[in-house]
């Protein structure tokens, strides 16, 4: 029995959850999924496999239950760079002094620590900027040996064990993928995560190595959060299916100024491509504490759903906070609430990209238009793989996107697209037929009732790829 019969969401940009110990029970799940979360993300720089394996249990079984599709994001941690650890903890670095980082793996103190990996040691040059906790600390290095960085503290404060280290001015020379990646990758890939998150990427060929051993099996989303990748940025989206704005790390490396450009050219680079684009961290980060948001955070909320990204995203909000449903909630209303607006529509209107020069294109083009005319309920789209609804969702129509496929893996990568109601269906065999299926499906999900109109778009003949060419008016019997 279905919790919730016709569940769909009153809006189009979706909501992307962390989960964490403030999100361990199917109970909690179920809250922050009937609340709005569309996706649900498994950080595996925190919890054991067992972990995370009995969290997609959940996930599987909230899906059953609901009967609708949710999507899992496996984000692996990446080369993520960490001090060792320190006598007693924690030291305090005093600015002007100097600080060694190196080999040693013994415990440092306000003089030296571990920094266990030597191709930073050897990347860096004399001058480049080490950071350190997310930036709070700033180091020069004013000298270099086979095995150390001697460095000067630039802005000093405390420093504690295995906080991260951030070298924005270098080019490291490391694979974007750990050992450790490497066996959550499969790990994730075996439990059925609908999407892997690549971090810390600096160049097209560590997403085409993800993209080799993943095999289609999921799609990776790139987390853009090196200045590196964003030089890059054509070459890499190219190879992914999907890109997050990773803010977090992102503006540890980042000057705040760049940071809101740096979102709006990523976001407008996917939506041109017609990838889906997640805004990422500290979109509601007082609610770790604090069961309102502050103002400002609204309008972050807000900023992301008139830049026209597929998705918004919570981290520690939901993964660790005091609040994690008051959190989904909050950003449901924001989000509902822009997408009410007259100028929201406008602006969305306003940032299309152009239709590229194929039938499928054509076809999605032609049915936001057909759909804006007669007012449809709903544009139902047959897809297999996914590709008719991400170009007919590029199209950021006025009428909401039923995603229909006989896959559902396909669905569950499309519960983070943007106006996309994903629904698994057997396949068509004729356009009467497809007609038929897509008005059925509008009604009993609660798009159309008797007598109202939808727009069809699926590929003649049926069951071959890539052939999206027929549109249909139809009306829902
Ligand atoms: P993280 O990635 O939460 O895994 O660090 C997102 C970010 O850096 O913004
Ligand atoms: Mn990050």
């Amino acid at each position: 029995m279905p919790l919730r019969p016709k569940l769909r969401r009153r809006r189009r940009t979706k909501i992307l959850a962390t989960l964490g110990p403030a999100s361990a029970t199917p109970e909690v799940l179920a809250r922050l999924f009937h609340g709005g979360a569309d996706v649900f993300r498994l950080n595996f720089s925190h919890g054991s496999h067992d972990d995370h394996r009995e969290r997609i249990r959940m996930i599987r079984e909230l899906e059953e239950k609901s009967g609708r599709p949710i999507g899992i994001l496996a984000d692996v941690q990446g080369p993520k760079l960490r001090v060792g650890r320190f006598g007693g903890g924690r030291v305090f670095l005093q600015t002007g002094k100097p600080f060694r980082l190196d080999l040693n793996a013994t415990p440092g103190d306000s003089e030296r620590v571990n920094l266990p990996h030597p191709e930073i040691i050897e990347a860096a040059s004399i001058g480049a900027t080490l950071l350190l906790d997310d930036g709070k600390l700033r180091l020069r290095v004013v000298r270099k040996r086979a095995d150390a960085l001697e460095t000067e503290v630039v802005v000093g404060g405390p420093l504690s064990d295995r906080k991260g280290v951030n070298v924005p001015d270098v080019v490291l020379p490391i694979p974007a993928l750990t050992a450790k990646d490497r066996e959550d990758l499969a790990f994730a890939i075996e439990h059925g995560a609908n999407y892997i998150g690549l971090s810390f990427v600096q160049r097209p060929e560590d997403v085409a190595e993800a993209k080799a051993l993943v095999g289609g099996r999921a799609w990776i989303m790139t987390k853009m959060e090196k200045p590196q990748a964003l030089e890059n940025l054509d070459a890499i989206l190219a190879l992914s299916d999907a890109v997050m704005v990773a803010r977090g790390d992102l503006g540890v490396e980042l000057p705040p100024e760049e940071v809101p450009l740096a979102q709006k050219r990523i976001v407008r680079a996917a939506r041109a491509l017609g990838k889906p684009v997640v805004v990422a961290t500290q979109m509601l980060e007082s609610m770790i504490s604090a069961p309102a948001p502050t103002r400002a955070e609204a309008s972050d909320v807000a900023t992301a759903v008139f830049d026209g990204a597929d998705a918004v995203m919570l981290s520690a909000e939901t993964a660790a906070g005091q609040y994690p449903f008051e959190a989904v909630n909050i950003m449901d209303r924001i989000v509902a609430r822009v997408e009410q607006d007259q100028g929201w529509r406008a602006i969305i209107e306003a940032s299309r990209p152009e239709p590229e020069r194929s039938a499928a294109d054509a076809i999605a083009a032609a049915a936001r238009q057909v759909g804006h005319t007669i007012g449809a309920q709903a544009i139902v789209a047959f897809t297999d793989s996914g590709s008719t609804a991400l170009r007919v969702a590029r199209e950021r129509p006025e009428s909401p996107i039923v995603g229909l496929t006989p896959n559902m893996d396909t669905a569950r990568r499309l519960a983070l697209v943007w106006g996309v109601h994903a629904v698994v269906a057997p396949e068509a065999h004729s356009m009467t037929d497809a007609v038929s299926k897509a008005t059925r499906t509008a009604s009993s999900e609660g798009f159309a009732s008797h007598g109202q109109e939808i727009v069809v778009c699926a590929g003649v003949p049926f069951g071959q790829p890539g052939t999206t060419n027929a549109l249909r008016v139809a009306t829902v019997k």
